[in-house]
């Protein structure tokens, strides 16, 4: 049994909250911290209707290294689970560091002025975790992270040598706004503008945003076009996944999402860096956030499923092999268990499961690590008892292989 911190009261956060709060012969004591405590006591309140358990909550500006390290030294978690916003995560980091304490999270840093994520920032910690004897696992959402134990699963069970590996992530369900993200708006958009990155026979290749597309078809969602994009598990699996020869990750967008980005983009509002308006500084794409709705209320209305997995086509025995691995997530049933939408539940159920594998001592390592470095079976078992049932079958289409 043991402790944990939870930062950041968001969508993800509060997912993050009710599975801790349905595992009690792991999480005995459970905190969550935010800037506005207003969110996290009404995340309390709704954990304790829907599970009976009261959790802890404090404010703490996870910026702050002082302050997150005097919280983390008052609470004495086992594991910190960061679920903040991604700027906060070299700084959380630190706070760790200085306390001795276990970490995970769920996006990898990324500087706020710049539209752009890399591990670099995270892995350079690796040998100061390590000299502290304490584990930090990054990424370890559902894409970055499930997606990653997929990888590792396959390398491990399915196939003797992966030759390509294919993400694909599908929302496809309805809200019921003209527009609106299904995560934070900064982060969501920031992903989506910048340009598209795959990585091929040793070298990484760059596209035009949303230059490449083809229509996938996802079981019980159908065909749905979706489009490459860089995302930051591409950057770990290179590494990790030996004698890979490829891969590319593919996300579903609506013409409708696409036209309003398209117009954000070009008035200017998708802009990371600050303006001058009537005499105060100002970040557009701040600005644009405060204007959309929440996405954490978009949870009551929503219809629909995600499916997320990834294609490997590589070799087995001597034979070539394709398979699929995904989960189906339902927008309605995710709502009814936690007050959240699918794309909250399926980012905010691994870390739990993360920090459930270095409270019972099954995941050990010290230094910082990607979920792909780390055993995908008991985490994957793990993910098919409370909640992300993951499958596997054969891949029969072609659609992947240009
Ligand atoms: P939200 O914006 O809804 O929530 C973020 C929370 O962090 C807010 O409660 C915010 O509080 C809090 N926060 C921000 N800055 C600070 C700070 N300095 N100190 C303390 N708290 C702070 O985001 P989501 O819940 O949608 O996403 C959370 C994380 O999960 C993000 O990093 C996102 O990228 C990641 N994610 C990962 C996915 C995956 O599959 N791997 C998928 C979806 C999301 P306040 O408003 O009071 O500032």
């Amino acid at each position: 049994m043991g402790t944990v911190l939870i930062i950041g009261a968001g969508g993800v956060g509060n997912v993050v909250a009710h599975k801790c709060a349905q595992i009690p012969d792991v999480f005995s004591s459970i905190t969550l911290a935010s800037r506005t405590l207003e969110k996290c006591r009404k995340i309390q309140h709704d954990v304790k209707e829907k599970t009976g358990r009261t959790i802890d909550i404090a404010k703490v500006d996870a910026g702050n290294v002082p302050e997150t390290a005097s919280l983390i030294r008052q609470v004495r978690p086992d594991v910190v689970i960061n679920v903040a916003l991604p700027y906060q995560d070299l700084t959380i980091m630190d706070a760790c560091l200085e306390t001795g304490t276990h970490y995970v999270d769920t996006a990898n840093y990324e500087p706020i002025d710049v539209p752009k994520f890399e591990y670099k920032w995270q892995w350079a910690y690796h040998d100061r975790f390590k000299s502290k004897g304490i584990m930090a696992v990054l990424g370890c959402g559902f894409d970055p992270g499930v997606s990653n134990a997929y990888c590792a699963y396959a390398q491990k069970k399915l196939y003797d040598e992966i030759n390509t590996i294919d993400i694909v992530d599908c929302n496809a369900g309805s809200h019921g706004h003209a527009f609106a993200t299904n995560f934070n708006p900064e982060i969501n958009i920031r992903e989506i503008t910048q340009n598209g990155k795959y990585w091929e026979n040793g070298k990484w290749i760059e596209t035009n945003p949303m230059e490449i597309s083809l229509d996938f078809d996802y079981p019980e969602a159908g065909p749905k076009k979706s489009y490459l994009l860089f995302h930051e598990e591409l950057e770990s699996l290179v590494k990790h996944i030996k004698g890979l020869k490829r891969i590319r990750f593919w996300m579903t967008f609506s013409e409708n999402y696409i036209t309003h980005l398209k117009v954000l983009q070009n008035i200017g509002m998708t802009r990371v860096d600050e303006v001058e308006f009537e005499g105060k500084k100002i970040v557009p794409i701040q600005f644009l956030k405060a204007l959309l709705p929440d996405p954490g209320s978009l949870g009551a209305n929503y219809t629909g499923k995600t499916v997320i997995g990834c294609v490997f086509d590589g070799i087995k025995n001597g034979s070539r092999k394709k398979s699929f691995i995904y989960n189906i997530c339902d927008h309605a049933e995710c709502y009814k268990e936690v007050g959240s939408q699918a794309v909250s539940y399926t980012a905010g159920v691994p870390p739990v499961i993360g920090a459930m594998m270095i409270i019972n001592g099954i995941w050990k390592g010290q230094g910082v690590f990607n979920v792909e470095q780390l055993d995908p079976e008991p985490f994957l078992e793990m993910l098919n008892k409370h909640g992300l049932p993951w499958q596997l079958t054969d891949f029969h289409s072609s659609i992947l292989e240009k």
